[in-house]
């Protein structure tokens, strides 16, 4: 899970830009407005989290952006190697991203 803020000061700022109601953002996205509501005050069901599917799936359903969650969440684009501790270009990773 994420924490939600990055995710929440990004989607605000859509709205305003794009002038969007969170029933907009709520039919595009496939969920119910309350829970559009609820990340708008920084929590999804309960938490202050978000799985990163769902910002996967919001990203690509309202800004057609598949790398939205790797651009809010650095710590995702950036993976650390289990092995040897390298955050890039060690052979393990690499052998990772040929899967
Ligand atoms: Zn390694």
């Amino acid at each position: 899970m994420l924490d939600v803020e990055p995710f929440r000061h990004w989607l605000t700022s859509y709205m305003q830009d794009n002038e969007l109601t969170r029933v907009t953002i709520a039919r595009r996205v496939g969920v119910d407005e309350a829970r559009v509501r609820r990340w708008l005050l920084g929590a999804d069901a309960g938490q202050p989290v978000i799985s990163e599917l769902l910002v996967e799936r919001a990203g690509i359903a309202l800004a057609r952006n598949p790398r939205l969650a790797a651009e809010l969440y650095p710590q995702l684009a950036e993976p650390t190697c289990q092995v040897c501790g390298a955050s890039r270009g060690c052979e393990h990773l690499t052998g990772q991203r040929a899967r």
